[in-house]
């Protein structure tokens, strides 16, 4: 699915002499590396501060801890994403409240979100799901107009816009009181390791999640509060230094590559691209996913890892359905979107080296399957 090998063997001579700094001077954990791309991050988002941590698992559960939400409060997420997002919520004995998606954008839907809340409701975590903005202008206005948090899964959709009805733009992640990414290699800024960070713009909770990060110490021996040990090492943020200047043309390859994938099947009776915004940068494709309609999405799969192509379906069971997170509160009318979704979806190779030759190949293994 992901091509890590050609992209490193061209960034090569910088990422070893950045990962040999570290090991010259000796600065494995929290050396001037770490310190170095948190400024560097925090000047690219454009956000106050980056809390870097150990990966988007823990950064999206120290997230929660440093907001202070209790056994019991209620957190609306999508039904249709990765585990990690409600996986945390469950652990910190908080109520996940999985709700249906959107079909056209495959994020958390806004009428889902209204019809979710009660008295007990006190976050929302929406997800930029396969590297495309939720709509985080109705997302705030709900939260605002319910006092709820808004916590960003953005471990998908780093360098992502959020485009609102002013004409703003504001990257994704930088939007919700609080956010979390990951660095996991095959992400859009993906180091050679785990690593993960928090975001915010909140002066008092970073201050908070800082010392939670670190055992909950604030000064030296001294715990506050119950903390975790969540640190991103300085050999990754020395990788992850060396590839941020990258990101923008990374994730514009990404693009690249999506927009001659979906030229490509632009008609097709069986096959529903993504949608492609040509005014912002809205989508950074984190996954290129097709909805294959009246045809055997599955057969289509065999008949792709047959000739040799790597493709995946993200994500083949509701997590409403997972054995850890079903719940007697959820019906399956509730979900009608993501019960389709996941009958429909395959994503196809997506990085940034694919050139034409593959994405001819790919795309004429796919016609010929559905037009044979
Ligand atoms: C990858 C991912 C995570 C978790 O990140 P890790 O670094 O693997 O812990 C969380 N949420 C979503 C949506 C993801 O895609």
């Amino acid at each position: 699915m992901v091509d890590l090998k050609s992209q490193y063997e061209k960034i090569k001579t910088t990422v070893d002499a950045s990962i040999q700094e570290v090991l010259d001077t000796t600065t494995y954990i929290n050396g001037p590396k770490v310190h170095e791309f948190q400024k560097n991050l925090e000047e690219y988002l454009d956000v106050k501060h980056v809390i870097p941590c150990a990966n988007g698992t823990d950064a999206l559960q120290i997230a929660m801890m440093g907001l202070g939400l209790q056994p019991g409060d209620e957190v609306i997420t999508a039904d249709f994403t990765f585990a990690a997002t409600v996986e945390v919520i469950a652990l910190l004995q908080l109520t996940p409240v999985l709700v249906d998606v959107d079909v056209v954008n495959m994020n958390i839907s806004i009428d889902a979100i209204k019809k979710a809340i009660t008295p007990k409701t006190k976050a929302i975590v929406p997800v930029h799901l396969f590297g495309r903005a939720a709509n985080m202008e109705a997302i705030m206005r709900i939260a605002k107009e319910h006092n709820l948090y808004v916590i960003e899964d953005n471990a998908q959709a780093i360098g992502a816009n959020c485009k609102f009805s002013d004409g703003t733009k504001k990257k994704a992640g930088t939007i919700g009181h609080v956010s979390s990414t990951s660095f996991f290699p095959s992400k859009n800024l993906g180091c050679y390791g785990d690593g993960g960070a928090i975001f915010t713009n909140d002066d008092a909770l970073a201050h908070t999640i800082r010392g939670i990060v670190n055992h909950g110490m604030y000064i030296r021996y001294h715990h506050d509060v119950v903390g975790v040990n969540s640190r991103l090492d300085s050999i990754q943020a020395a990788v992850l230094n060396a590839k941020l200047p990258l990101l923008d043309s990374y994730n514009a390859a990404r693009q690249n590559a999506a927009r001659k994938y979906s030229a490509t099947f632009e008609g097709h009776k069986n096959v529903i691209a993504p949608y492609i915004c040509d005014i912002c940068d809205c989508h950074v494709f984190h996954q290129y996913t097709l909805r294959i309609i009246d045809a055997d999405r599955d057969a289509l799969m065999e008949h792709l890892l047959a000739k040799g192509i790597p493709c995946a379906i993200y994500y083949p069971i509701p997590l409403h359905s997972q054995k850890a997170y079903v719940d007697s509160r959820y019906k399956e009318e509730d979900f009608p979107v993501t019960n389709q979704l996941v009958k429909e979806v395959i994503s196809l190779p997506m990085h940034t080296e694919l050139d034409d030759e593959q994405i001819k190949f790919i795309t004429d293994s796919v016609l010929e399957f559905l037009n044979r």
